[in-house]
């Protein structure tokens, strides 16, 4: 147990070595009087599963939901469940595994509501959408103090852009107590990996474009190259397509097939494999990117990450994708602020340094800029998953994120936080 009661404990290491003003648990009425504001650059930071550097700061009030919104409730003759804004995935999921049903989570069980509200992308979303794709209702209190309880099947037409952008801007916009999500009932999952050399990787990321909406490709680009092939196996079709891109992928031999009983049991890029290092001693900031397939551009992309490693300054940093398609192009940009359908993949850049080491934060900072620069001519556009208003580059984020549609958000924070409660856009 931490003794200072200005800690918060989290799995960020920003966040968990920032000297917070205070932490609360609860939203009481007074919370939304500005009272604690005491210069305009003051904003409460919120926290649920704690995985980024946006959940506490250095002089700032921390509102942790960890504790008092924890709930989780499953409408089974529904396929609904409803969970706090607390609930982080591990949770959600081992309530799921339970009574046989899934969620499309991301590659980790550590996240938060932030996933669920930040968009959410699943190895499984090719099937079965976002996470907000698959968001029914929602609960909490926007930044002007208003209590909301929102159904997606009963909205007004005055509740509907607030609907869209609490899916994808929430964290601007409210603080969310309790959302709805659809289930899926669970099927068994093939699982193809390995390490893999550039070359090889090239060419899966080819035969990856092509694939259908069960399967799909997510790699890690460190010291060594990592990729996991995800295959849902929901009925024959499942069954005769994933054989098909098995025979095809027997080429690589360092790739091995795993099989699970369900999602729940896959443990993605685990410490054992030390693909990069997990340092305690480390802060980090992550900068995820979205583009279009690559096509023809694979082998220059490739070429791009071979420098983008090789300049890396420290062990930990690395660059890795997840693949979108299918399902998430089917959505229309109007229906979330989630507005970058059209894309493939979701790249993002890992950079941490030793946290008490100024200078190296500098030169890692600067790396990951250039990195971003170079990756930007395939993915030009931005999954704001993490907030950066303390960094030079979140403007550009903001803008990349939200593009034809900034200007409504910018009314909708106007409206639904007018003091600026939450943090700032
Ligand atoms: C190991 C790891 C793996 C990841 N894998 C994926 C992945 O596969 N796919 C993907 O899409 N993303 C992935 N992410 C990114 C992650 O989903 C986002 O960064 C997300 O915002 C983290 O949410 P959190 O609740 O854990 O974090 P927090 O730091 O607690 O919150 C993040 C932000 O969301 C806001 N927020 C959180 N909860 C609420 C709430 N209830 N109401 C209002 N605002 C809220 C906060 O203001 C905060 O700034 C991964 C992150 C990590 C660390």
């Amino acid at each position: 147990m931490k003794k200072n009661n200005n800690l918060l404990e989290v799995p960020n290491i920003n966040s968990s070595d920032a000297q917070v003003k205070n932490i609360i648990h609860k939203i009481k009425d007074n919370l939304f009087n500005s009272y604690y504001k005491s210069s305009k650059s003051e904003y409460l930071c919120v926290c649920s599963g704690g995985t980024t550097s946006g959940c506490a700061r250095n002089g700032l009030i921390t509102l942790d939901l960890r504790k008092e919104y924890n709930q989780i409730h499953l409408e089974k003759e529904k396929n609904l469940i409803k969970i706090g804004g607390g609930v982080i995935m591990k949770d959600l999921m081992n309530y799921l595994e339970k009574h046989n049903m899934t969620f499309p989570t991301g590659l980790s069980k550590l996240p938060g509501a932030g996933y669920l509200l930040t968009g959410g992308i699943s190895p499984m979303s090719r099937r079965y959408g976002l996470a907000i794709d698959n968001i029914e209702s929602i609960k909490g209190y926007l930044g002007n103090g208003t209590f909301i309880s929102l159904e997606q099947n009963s909205l007004n037409s005055a509740q509907k852009l607030l609907w869209e952008g609490l899916k994808g801007a929430a964290p601007f916009l409210a603080i969310i107590t309790e959302i709805g999500l659809k289930t899926y009932q669970s099927y068994p999952i093939q699982i193809i990996e390995g390490f893999v050399n550039d070359n090889e990787l090239s060419k899966i990321i080819n035969l990856a474009e092509g694939f259908p909406e069960n399967l799909s490709l997510q790699w890690i680009y460190a010291e060594n190259i990592y990729i996991y092939i995800f295959a849902e196996i929901k009925n024959d079709s499942d069954n005769k397509t994933t054989k098909n891109y098995l025979k095809k992928l027997k080429k690589f031999t360092s790739l091995k097939i795993q099989l699970y009983e369900n999602y729940n049991q896959i443990n993605f890029f685990p410490k054992e494999l030390d693909l990069f290092e997990l340092n305690k001693n480390n802060h980090s900031e992550v900068i995820s990117l979205l583009g279009g397939n690559l096509k023809d551009d694979i082998q220059i992309f490739i070429n791009c990450m071979r420098e983008i490693i090789k300049n890396k300054p420290n062990k930990s940093c690395y660059v890795a994708s997840q693949q979108l398609g299918g399902k998430t192009k089917e959505f229309d940009d109007k229906t979330s602020f989630f507005i970058h359908r059209a894309c493939t993949w979701k790249p993002w850049i890992y950079a941490a340094w030793k946290k008490d080491d100024f200078k190296e934060k500098e030169i890692v900072l600067k790396w990951m800029n250039e990195s971003w620069k170079k990756l930007k001519i395939f993915f030009p556009k931005i999954h704001l998953a993490q907030i950066h208003n303390h960094l030079d580059s979140h403007e550009e984020e903001v803008y990349l994120s939200f593009g034809e549609r900034l200007s409504e958000l910018k009314t909708l924070k106007n409206i639904c936080d007018p003091e600026s409660i939450l943090p700032p856009l």
